[in-house]
């Protein structure tokens, strides 16, 4: 279309349909893929503690972000988190409906910055932030050091 002439679709110049691939490989880098190795081997969740300032962060940081500092102390997570936010999912990536609506939750831990957002083990109708929570694992050998080893979390107590 020559520039004389005008459109009223704005569409014309905006969109046009198409596919992009995008493929990439994301690694997990030192303090993850030691995480990873201790959840798989010996179902420990970990976290990292600066010697200098002693901020504690899950998942694990292999340098301080206030102290610009290495971190090699590795420390066990508390047993219970605490939920901070919930989220219930009723569709999958694709917009599929779910059969049955997953509720995920973003679980923190006293004395740690950062946490994980995971799935929550209970009914959309529980979810709620403040529950206290613990990590439900796969069986000992069934663990493969991803993520999903950690089937979900599901309230401490009754
Ligand atoms: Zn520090």
């Amino acid at each position: 279309m020559p520039f004389t002439e005008r459109t009223r679709d704005p569409r014309a110049y905006r969109h046009w349909p198409g596919h992009v691939e995008a493929d990439y490989l994301y690694t997990s880098g030192v303090a993850a893929d030691h995480f990873f190795r201790e959840l798989r081997d010996h179902g420990r969740l970990l976290g990292a503690r600066c010697t200098k300032c002693g901020r504690q962060w899950v998942p694990p940081k292999l340098f301080c972000e206030e102290c610009f500092v290495e971190v090699h102390d590795w420390v066990d997570l508390p047993r219970e988190g605490r939920v901070a936010a919930t989220c219930v999912v009723r569709v999958d990536p694709h917009g599929t409906p779910l059969g049955t609506p997953e509720v995920w939750g973003f679980i923190r831990f006293q004395g740690f910055e950062g946490g994980f957002v995971h799935r929550l083990l209970i009914s959309p109708t529980r979810a709620r932030a403040g529950l206290t929570v613990r990590a439900v694992l796969k069986p000992d050998g069934a663990r493969s050091g991803a993520i999903t080893d950690i089937e979900g979390f599901a309230p401490a107590g009754p």
